[in-house]
């Protein structure tokens, strides 16, 4: 089993100060594969002290040194992008060639689209021709603590890391502890493209332990966020007394409203989506709302579809989807599943218990309800799960009103070929992301939500401000 108490604070591998051992399960088995350390206030307060200590000297390293050194990061990352990859795959569940594409590759995109934005993007400039003394200057919010989720690790690392080293922001990251293994190998790259001492530290630990002793931690300047709705709040309420930024990238209940009009693809399409990363997505598509004309023919589709979605472990290789990350998870999903059947939803597809075949490991069956109503526990919750909920609508307004009775507002989706309705859906869904007849978000487009789905965005130049101060200077010797 693998060894890995050590934190990475100050430059520099270090033993806990005040560490308890915890155990990383491999989902695929339930057997335990590696150890690692949940650190305590003295390992939080070295890290932080290290990173406050960092502080100046990073604000003041030239913002192209700071670009240059996340190119660096490209490069290593790129060397050892199966190694993230394998561990992804080992600790969360995704299987290993989709960790490999999508896990793995989003790190790379997200650090890319950082340099091209930076590289635009004027960090120093007059406020405009009206007033030629006065200066404009983006400057680092000072010491960030990066707290991040088990779902999609290094994608939500990047996003953050990536961000804040542009920005002249030290960090303290602690990943989470059900995913530790991948961020280990990404503090190793970070020491490896020479980021110096201090500018980024890692310490593993628990949402209670490290978790809330960043967001309450008074040399703390910020807190960026992600994962669920319910830590996001405990976040927010620590973070308060010392009025600390606090940036969060939280759950979603996403709508994909498809019109009679839309290709032929598109429930197919939608069923997909849900399924990878075994439904684990705060953007997935969990609720399919389907026109009534085709409504019948798409719950049909819908169900054969997820019947030919193959489940397995994550280390074979091919296109199936994995188990879910955890005991905790697979009990909340299949405790979901029976309230869908209990409450009157029909059934399609998947269901209780595991696949057929797999009596060991966190395995889910790819499951579908048609005729949900919004009022049910399953279209209210975010399941987590490879869980899909079909409901039924007559009108684009009542669509549009189904879409929106939701607390949250991540990402919905919209299907049809008709683009002034597109277009019309685009601007009444309450969501920080609409995707629109499968087309994805090009390089750059920021990552967030609206409502209880949180309140800031990631990737590209929209991620770098999230991590910057608006100076305003007058009397400037122009
Ligand atoms: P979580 O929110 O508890 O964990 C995410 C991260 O937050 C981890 O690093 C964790 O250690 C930390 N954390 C937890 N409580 C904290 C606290 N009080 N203070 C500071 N940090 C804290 O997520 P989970 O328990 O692993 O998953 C539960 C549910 O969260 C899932 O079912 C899903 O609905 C949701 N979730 C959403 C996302 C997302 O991307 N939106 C990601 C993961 C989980």
């Amino acid at each position: 089993m693998l060894e890995k108490r050590e934190f990475y604070i100050n430059g520099g591998w270090v033993s806990p100060l005040a560490g308890a051992d915890f155990e990383v399960i491999d989902p695929s088995t339930e057997e335990p594969c590696a150890v690692i350390s949940l650190g305590g206030q003295a390992d939080t307060d070295a890290a932080v002290a290290a990173a406050k200590a960092a502080l100046p000297g990073w604000m003041a390293t030239p913002v192209a040194e700071r670009i240059a050194l996340v190119e660096k990061l490209i490069d290593v990352y790129k060397a050892r992008a199966d190694d993230l990859a394998e561990a992804m795959s080992l600790e969360m569940g995704a299987p290993i060639a989709m960790a490999k594409t999508q896990q793995s590759g989003a790190g790379i995109w997200h650090l890319k689209n950082f340099v091209a934005a930076a590289k635009a993007f004027e960090f120093d400039r007059p406020l405009g021709d009206h007033a030629p003394n006065d200066r404009i200057i983006y400057e680092a919010v000072g010491v960030a603590a990066l707290i991040t989720p088990w779902n999609w690790p290094m994608n939500q690392i990047t996003l953050k890391v990536g961000a804040a080293a542009i920005a002249g922001c030290t960090m303290v990251l602690k990943p989470s502890e059900q995913s530790p293994l991948n961020a280990m190998i990404f503090a190793e790259l970070m020491h490896e493209a020479g980021f110096p001492a201090g500018v980024f530290n890692l310490v593993n630990g628990d949402g209670t332990g490290v978790g809330s002793q960043l967001s309450a931690h008074p040399d703390v300047d910020m807190v960026s966020f992600t994962g669920s709705t319910r830590a996001g709040t405990a976040i927010s309420k620590s973070a308060a007394e010392t009025l600390k930024k606090v940036h969060l990238e939280l759950g979603g209940k996403g709508a994909n409203v498809i019109f009679a009009d839309a290709d032929d693809k598109a429930v197919k399409r939608g069923v997909l989506h849900m399924m990878n990363n075994t439904g684990q997505s705060c953007n997935a598509p969990s609720r399919m709302l389907v026109q009534s004309s085709i409504y019948d023919a798409a719950v049909e589709t819908a169900a054969e579809t997820a019947a030919k979605v193959t489940v397995g472990p994550a280390s074979e290789d091919g296109r199936h989807i994995g188990p879910v990350v955890n005991e905790v998870q697979f009990n909340k999903i299949q405790a979901l599943i029976q309230k869908g059947i209990d409450e009157g939803a029909r059934l399609v597809a998947g269901g209780v218990g595991r696949p057929d075949g797999l009596n060991r490991g966190f395995y889910v069956k790819p499951t579908v309800f048609a005729d949900v109503t919004n009022d049910m526990t399953i279209a209210r919750e975010e399941i987590f799960g490879p869980v899909l909920s079909i409901m039924k609508f007559e009108t684009e307004e009542e669509a549009v009103a189904i879409a929106n009775d939701t607390p949250y507002g991540l990402t919905n989706y919209v299907q049809t070929q008709d683009g002034a309705r597109a277009n019309r859906m685009a601007r009444v869904l309450r969501s920080g992301m609409v995707e629109m007849n499968g087309t994805s978000r090009a390089a750059g487009s920021p990552f967030g939500g609206m409502k209880q789905s949180g309140n800031g965005r990631e990737g590209g130049i929209y991620g770098i401000e999230d991590f910057l101060e608006i100076k305003a200077v007058s009397g400037w010797t122009a």
